[in-house]
């Protein structure tokens, strides 16, 4: 292996140290802790295990974190109702709705229900313009971890080619906006790409956030290039388990790309750190104090 592996779990975890170590000046200037309200609807196995760790992690940063399980029985409007309620509650900072939400209840219409000051997952549609026209705000956890990533490994982007594979509202698209900020020259990939090798192979920069086992191979990637992948994929494993690939071929990608993600232990442990940094972010910025480093 030539690539040099990026640690996205130790970068995380000095992440939240970090984040840690702000809070208590913040609640000395405001007597209250930073708090994260999450929400979660229905029984969802794959979303419990995620609200329980975004509640173990703002508890461990010295937080103050609120959870709301519903049953899945719940409608829209009381759901909204709930939003509206934490939007009014002085002490909930950041409000995270966890999706999937069970059929019959509207993402979008719950999400715009967020106080966009309050939208720590940065999926507000005021938050997407934010980002867009380069104003001040809160930005999706994912794509805002990779690109600590990306600035910890290799500094100034300014100038580099980036190639972003996916265009969701939640990875690709806030992604493609970050390296665009940051001065790289960006292009989206998606499925209707034409001659996708073609594409990556010319990239400084490439992020694979598609939900594909593996399919970037080793062989379209220029050498040296700097790989992040977003990609998580459950696949069956040798000893009848399963076990978790990116999009990314990790044996052949890290034999020509310069320094690359590992699935698990890459961009994964990022979200929930960056998650707690948007939520410290927003109660600074509610409060009027200015925003910590
Ligand atoms: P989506 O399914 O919303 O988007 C996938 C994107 O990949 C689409 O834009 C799609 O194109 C594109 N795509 C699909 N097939 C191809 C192809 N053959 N060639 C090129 N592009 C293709 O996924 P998400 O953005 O939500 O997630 C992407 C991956 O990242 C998943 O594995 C997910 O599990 C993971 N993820 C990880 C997170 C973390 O680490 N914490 C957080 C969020 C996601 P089109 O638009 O044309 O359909």
């Amino acid at each position: 292996m030539g690539a040099e592996l990026i640690d996205g779990k130790a970068f995380a975890e000095r992440l939240r140290k970090r984040v840690a170590e702000a809070v208590p000046s913040f609640s000395v200037a405001t007597g209250r802790a930073p708090g994260l309200a999450v929400v979660l609807v229905g029984e969802d196995p794959a979303s419990q295990v995620y609200v329980r760790s975004k509640n173990k992690a703002t508890v461990g940063a010295g937080m103050a974190s609120f959870e709301h399980r519903l049953p899945d029985t719940t409608s829209q409007d009381e759901l909204i109702a709930l939003v509206e309620q934490l939007n009014a509650d002085e002490s909930v900072d950041g409000i995270l709705v966890q999706l999937p939400l069970p059929a019959g209840i509207d993402d979008k219409a719950v999400i715009e229900a967020i106080d966009p000051d309050k939208d720590v997952d940065g999926f507000h549609v005021i938050s997407a313009g934010r980002l867009a026209v380069g104003e001040e705000g809160l930005v999706p956890c994912t794509p805002l971890g990779c690109l600590m990533l990306l600035r910890d490994r290799l500094g100034d982007l300014s100038g580099l080619e980036a190639v972003v594979i996916g265009r969701s509202n939640i990875v690709g698209k806030p992604m493609a906006q970050l390296l665009l900020a940051e001065n790289c020259t960006v292009t989206i990939a998606h499925s209707r790409t034409r001659d996708l090798p073609g594409v990556v192979q010319r990239a400084d920069i490439v992020i694979a956030a598609v939900g594909r086992p593996e399919m970037v191979p080793g062989g379209w990637l220029k050498p040296g290039a700097t790989v992040i992948d977003v990609g998580i994929n459950r696949v069956p494993g040798a000893d009848g388990k399963s076990r978790l690939v990116g999009d990314v071929d990790f044996a052949s990608a890290s034999e020509v790309a310069g320094a690359i993600t590992p699935v698990p232990g890459g961009v994964g442990p990022m979200t929930i750190a960056v998650l707690l940094r948007n939520t410290l972010v927003a109660a600074h910025s509610r409060a009027g104090l200015p925003a910590p480093q």
